[in-house]
């Protein structure tokens, strides 16, 4: 091997290197960090602040269309690839965005879920959700331009549903010793409560990096936690998250519905007597903020919190929320985009 004889920074040494590298983890970035990053790169204005502009009618958020296959491709090519890209900056899953942008301007659809979905097991979701004018959009480099900043979200979005499409399983990395021939510390139970999007995602991560034995509560009967109790049908389809928990799915973590922290007794110390000698706590902050102006307050007074109102509109536009449904199928938004193309 080559003697290291100097080295650049992390940031230089990136846009040095000549090949792809591959990730045997995530880049994992404090939020509070990227937070303070973004403020370095952030080309729009603010919104979460006493004196930002006001956000009544300020539609900037809403993504006007899903990218058909040629909007993508045209969409790639104008991304400048930038060296040192603000965009990856401003992400809080620091996606690597650039790269992936690439591989859909190379028609490598696969290639650039799975840059998308190896940073972050709920790819698809974010591609769908995430407010990114105020995050990797935001920091765009042709912010300024007549064309504007390049839709990063509705291109995560695409590659993704293409690849959720493709019907791919995940694997076990083939690089890791056979399941038997793995230190004893990978097979001890870990137990995560809550499959939400925190669980999801950390259970990914631990089954990536090898442990075989990941057990999920969860006190629903449904996956996703928000993704699927309060953010509506038409903004995030139950079948996009059932894609993203199957995918977890497939490296062996298991899942108990209608089961969780202090339900029928279980407690830290019962896990612990059942061997569990891991926990992951992702039960979500499930009380909303109320202003102390409308403390007592209810419902049948006409008074909704956002725990009140968004659960009843996720309840009736979710129809297909049940456990069993294999979710691999088609998506109404590809669907849409075949009519396109
Ligand atoms: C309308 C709306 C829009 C949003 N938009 C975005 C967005 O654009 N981008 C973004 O990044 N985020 C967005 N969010 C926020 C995002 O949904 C949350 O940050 C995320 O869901 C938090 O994940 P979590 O796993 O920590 O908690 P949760 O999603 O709350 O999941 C917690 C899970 O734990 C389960 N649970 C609770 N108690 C127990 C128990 N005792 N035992 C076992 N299980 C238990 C719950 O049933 C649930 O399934 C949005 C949220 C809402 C409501
Ligand atoms: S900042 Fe914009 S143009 Fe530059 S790499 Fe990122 S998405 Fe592409």
């Amino acid at each position: 091997m080559a003697r290291v004889l100097s080295r650049d920074p992390v940031d230089i040494e990136n846009i040095l290197a000549l090949n792809p590298r591959k990730q045997t983890h995530a880049a994992l970035h404090s939020t509070a960090a990227k937070k303070q990053v973004k403020k370095q790169w952030k080309r729009n204005s603010d919104k979460s602040c006493s004196d930002c502009e006001k956000l009544e009618n300020n539609f900037d958020d809403i993504k006007h269309t899903t990218l058909s296959e040629r909007g993508a491709l045209r969409e790639a090519m104008r991304c400048l690839k930038c060296a040192d890209a603000p965009c990856q900056k401003s992400c809080p899953t620091n996606l690597d965005i650039k790269s992936f942008i690439t591989s859909i301007a190379n028609k490598n659809y696969y290639g650039a879920a799975k840059m998308i979905l190896s940073d972050n097991p709920l790819g698809l979701t974010c591609g769908m959700v995430c407010p990114t004018s105020d995050l990797c959009v935001g920091g765009c480099n042709l912010y300024a331009t007549e064309e504007g900043p390049i839709n990063i979200g509705g291109l995560q979005q695409f590659a993704t549903e293409v690849f959720k499409a493709m019907n791919i399983p995940q694997i076990r990395n083939p690089s890791l010793p056979a399941l038997e021939d793995m230190p004893e510390v990978y097979r001890v139970k870990i137990a995560l409560l809550g499959a939400g999007p925190a669980s999801l995602s950390c259970a990914s991560f631990l089954a990536r990096l090898g442990y075989s034995n990941i057990t999920i509560f969860e006190k629903q009967e449904y996956f996703g936690g928000l993704s699927t109790s309060e953010i509506p049908q038409f903004r995030l389809p139950y079948d996009v998250v059932q894609f993203e928990a199957e995918l977890m799915k497939d490296l062996g973590v298991k899942i108990i519905f209608n089961k969780g922290l202090a339900i029928d007794g279980m407690t830290l110390t019962t896990l612990k007597d059942d061997g569990y000698e891991a926990v992951f706590i992702g039960i979500g902050l499930p009380e909303p903020n109320r202003d102390s102006i409308f403390q007592g307050l209810r419902m049948d007074q006409g008074f909704y919190t956002s725990k009140d109102f968004l659960p009843l509109v996720a309840m009736a536009s979710k129809p297909g929320r049940s456990l069993g449904r294999k979710p691999r199928t088609e998506s109404c938004c590809l669907k849409k985009r075949r009519k396109q193309d």
